[in-house]
C-alpha cells in the first residue's frame, strides 16, 4: 500500500515546476510507526519530515537508508537541543525568538542550520507564521543571525479555501520567494503544497512539498 502510494506519487510528480526546478518531495512522517517510514524509503522517499520532537527522538535510531531530515511542526524553543546537527532543513520558524535560540544553539555546537521562514499565508488564527507583508523585514532579522542560513519560505495554505483562493495565495508565496530569491543566492525553496493542495502549489512554483495522507493513508489520532 505505501509502496504503491509512493511509486504512483513518484510517477505523477513532475520532474519540475513549471519555472523548471525540480520538485522535492518530503514526506510527512507524523504518526507513522518507524517500519512504515522505512518501507516508504525503500520505495524511494528519498526526505522525511517530522513535526514533534518526541516522536522524531523515538523513531530516530530505527530510521534506515539515512533520508534527509526536516522539521516540519511547531518548535518550542526549550526542544531545540534535540534536533541540533541531527536536522538539515527547519520549515517552521515562525518566531524570532525561535530562531535566535535556533541560532544560538547552532554555534554553541559549531554548525549552521538550514532554515525556511514560515509565512501564515491565510492569516489563520491556528496557524503560525509571519504575515505575508512582513517577509522581507523578517528575512533581514534572521538572515543576520550568525549560525542559520535562510534558504526559503514554507506555507500552509488555508483547508477550507476553493481552488481560485488557493492558486492565488500560492502566486503571492511565489512573489515574496522571488523577491528573496532575487537578492539571495542562498534563497532555493519554497516549501508549499499537502496532500490536497500540492498540484496547485507546484503550479504556482513551489518546489517542495510535503505530503502525508497521500503516502500513509489517513492518520490515526486515536492511536
Ligand atoms: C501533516 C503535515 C503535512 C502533510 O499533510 P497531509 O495533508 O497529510 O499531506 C504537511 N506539512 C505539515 C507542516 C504537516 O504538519
Amino acid at each position: 500500500m505505501i509502496k504503491e502510494n509512493v511509486k504512483n506519487l513518484l510517477e505523477e510528480i513532475p520532474q519540475t515546476n513549471p519555472l523548471g526546478e525540480r520538485v522535492t518531495l518530503v514526506a510527512a512522517v507524523k504518526l507513522q510507526p518507524a517500519e512504515a517510514i522505512n518501507e516508504a524509503i525503500s520505495a524511494g522517499i528519498t526526505d522525511i519530515g517530522d513535526n514533534h520532537v518526541q516522536e522524531f527522538r523515538d523513531k530516530y535510531p530505527f530510521i534506515e537508508g539515512n533520508p534527509r531530515r526536516h522539521f516540519i511542526g511547531r518548535l518550542q524553543t526549550n526542544k531545540i537541543k534535540y534536533l541540533i546537527g541531527k536536522t538539515d532543513l527547519y520549515h517552521s520558524v515562525d518566531r524570532i525568538n525561535l530562531a535566535e535560540e535556533l541560532s544560538k544553539k547552532s554555534a554553541a555546537a559549531g554548525i549552521v542550520s538550514n532554515v525556511l521562514i514560515q509565512i501564515n499565508i491565510g492569516n489563520e488564527e491556528t496557524k503560525g507564521g509571519f504575515s505575508v507583508d512582513e517577509t522581507e523585514e523578517i528575512y533581514k532579522k534572521i538572515t543576520a543571525l550568525p549560525a542559520l542560513n535562510v534558504q526559503g519560505l514554507m506555507a500552509m495554505l488555508p483547508f477550507n479555501a476553493d481552488e481560485a483562493r488557493l492558486l492565488r495565495l500560492a502566486q503571492k508565496m511565489r512573489e515574496k520567494y522571488d523577491l528573496l530569491r532575487a537578492q539571495d543566492k542562498n534563497i532555493k525553496y519554497l516549501s508549499m503544497g499537502m496532500s490536497g493542495d500540492w498540484r496547485i502549489c507546484v503550479e504556482a512554483g513551489s518546489n517542495m512539498i510535503r505530503l502525508g495522507t497521500s503516502i500513509f493513508g489517513e492518520r490515526n489520532y486515536n492511536k
